[in-house]
């Protein structure tokens, strides 16, 4: 849900909300976590008039609209404890590194590439750079290259052709796919979910169906030394999914997203299903993050009370499965 930005622009420029910065976390807290690392990070400039807060599960509740009437609204704020936006980037970078350090969380971050460096020369062990393209327009070949050579970036994505009405096998990509298989960046590419009303609000070009599983076979046929993960999971479409996963061995899954925006019984029932069909070790833990701190919080809670999971499961997803998708090695988070 990269786009979930553009989307508050639109719904929300008339209400304009300063959220004040709520601490989360415990400072007094001196026992050290278990690493837990997110795989779907994004970094952006914070504009506090584009801010919103949210409230988690907000698509709970997808009520209908009409071509002439207000667009629905895409995120409610109506609940009792809203997460509240960060007002600065200088907050923001603040609660990345207490997360960092309290909540013992690495994170693999794409977006804007000043607040990447930020971040990363901030903690550098604990933030892994991302690069990501979801059209050619956006840069050459030589110089997508170029950025992936340069040392700096560890991961290629948030990919998110669907969001330009693409689908991932689309051919102005495939030269892209080749250079991280090349180079042997993995790559997070956006698959399926988008919120109640995408197509209608701020993405007209937004398909659905783009987001099918099956889209990435042709591209993944071409390409037999890369290494993808799935970022939301496909969602909803779990058939494709599992049948995907099935057919390639080298595809991972993220949790990113829509187990903090769909209702809590319908996640648990999609990341069940993934767990029932065998896949528990491809399953990778992400957030989706970026405006609301609490929201890391809030994930972690997902997987931590999901009573379907083993506690060996947990740690596959919080850390274990990540560790070996990205070749990281386990002893330097001890
Ligand atoms: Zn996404």
């Amino acid at each position: 849900m990269k786009h979930l930005t553009n989307t508050l622009k639109t719904t929300f420029f008339l209400a304009i909300i300063f959220g004040v910065f709520a601490l989360e976390g415990n400072a007094q807290e001196t026992k050290k976590r278990l690493p837990i690392i997110d795989v779907h990070v994004h970094a952006m400039k914070v504009n506090p008039n584009f801010s919103s807060e949210m409230c988690p599960w907000f698509l709970k509740d997808m009520p209908g609209s009409g071509p002439n009437q207000n667009p629905p609204s895409f995120i409610n704020t109506g609940c009792v404890a809203p997460l509240k936006p960060a007002k600065t980037d200088k907050e923001m970078q603040e609660a990345i590194l207490r997360a960092n350090k309290e909540l013992n969380i690495t994170m693999v971050v794409s977006g804007d590439a000043d607040i990447i460096h930020k971040w990363h020369s901030a903690a550098p062990n604990r933030i892994i750079p991302s690069f990501g393209i979801s059209n050619s327009n956006q840069m050459t070949v030589e110089a997508f290259r170029d950025s992936l050579s340069n040392g700096f970036y560890k991961v290629m994505g948030e990919v998110a052709p669907q969001y330009q009405g693409m689908s991932p096998s689309d051919m102005s990509l495939d030269e892209y796919f080749g250079v991280a298989e090349e180079l042997g960046f993995p790559v997070g590419i956006h698959m399926g979910t988008g919120g109640n009303g995408m197509a209608n609000i701020t993405s007209p070009k937004y398909r659905a169906s783009l987001g099918q599983p099956f889209l990435l076979e042709d591209m993944l046929a071409r390409h037999p030394k890369l290494k993808i993960w799935v970022m939301h999971a496909g969602y909803p479409m779990i058939d494709q999914m599992i049948a995907l996963m099935g057919a390639n061995a080298y595809v991972y899954v993220d949790l990113a997203g829509f187990i903090w925006s769909y209702p809590q019984e319908e996640i648990h029932a999609y990341l069940k299903r993934l767990v029932q069909a065998g896949f528990a070790k491809r399953i990778l833990y992400g957030t989706d993050l970026m405006m609301w701190p609490g929201l890391l919080e809030t994930s972690i809670g997902v997987i931590e009370n999901a009573d379907y999971l083993s506690e060996d499961q947990k740690r596959d997803i919080f850390f274990n499965n990540a560790v070996r998708f990205f070749n990281l090695d386990a002893s330097k988070f001890e």
